[in-house]
């Protein structure tokens, strides 16, 4: 009975989420996703009650779950579409991976780098939990990408890079997208269109933890 009242509460609460990103001109697609997605099962358990608010939390490690609203954002300049393939460097949580499991349906696939293994055993039981099959984590330096299964339609960067990591441009297919912060103290969100050259697209000032790796920054 107590749980039942909860998942109502929090029903309600994703809800509300999903109207405020309504506001901000989040598309159908990505709404109806974060719709799906049980985001108060991806946050630490004593921190549930802010699960919907739109701001960003710590999942330990020194480590955030994105706000809701960065997302979605990211989720939309992705342009992802169902049966896709998608590398995410930064699976933390889980949350944004399940998001966009949620967009390219079971018939796409997402693979997840997160090179703190503490926080990809939770980030794999987290996605387990809430029923994604589709969603691959695999610990190491994402700065490397993840060769095995490349080339990628979709790349989705989501923690802050000194530049694009060589290795990721050459894994992401002719005609794809990546999204990627760069910037050390200041940083900017570039939308990366891969044709017969590199377009960067600047889109707006944000603020991410490092991407720390061998194309990233050097341990703290
Ligand atoms: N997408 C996550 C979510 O939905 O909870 C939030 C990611 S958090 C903002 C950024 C993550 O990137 C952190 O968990 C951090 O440990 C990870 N990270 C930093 N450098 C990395 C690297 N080289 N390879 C893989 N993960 C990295």
């Amino acid at each position: 009975m107590f749980v039942m009242m909860n998942e109502d509460r929090f029903e309600e609460e994703r809800k509300n989420m999903v109207r405020l990103l309504r506001l901000y001109g989040v598309s159908d697609d990505v709404l109806r996703a974060m719709e799906k997605v049980p985001r108060h099962l991806f946050v630490p358990e004593h921190l549930r009650d802010k699960a919907y608010a739109d701001y960003p939390l710590p999942i330990g490690e020194e480590q955030t779950i994105s706000a809701p609203h960065m997302v979605a954002m990211m989720c939309d300049l992705l342009d992802l579409k169902r049966g896709e393939k998608v590398l995410e460097i930064g699976a933390g949580s889980g949350y944004h991976a399940a998001v966009i499991a949620e967009l390219v349906g079971e018939s796409g696939h997402v693979y997840t780098i997160e090179r703190i293994e503490k926080l990809a055993e939770t980030a794999r039981r987290n996605l387990e939990r809430a029923g994604y099959r589709n969603v691959t984590v695999i610990v190491g330096d994402g700065t490397l990408g993840y060769p095995p299964a490349a080339p990628y339609d979709k790349i989705n960067v989501t923690c802050a890079a000194p530049d694009v990591p060589p290795p990721l441009l050459e894994q992401l297919k002719s005609g794809g997208k990546m999204v990627i912060p760069i910037g050390r103290h200041s940083q900017e969100l570039y939308l990366v269109e891969k044709k017969d050259g590199v377009v960067m697209h600047r889109k707006c000032s944000v603020v991410f933890v490092p991407l720390i790796g061998r194309y990233g920054f050097s341990e703290p």
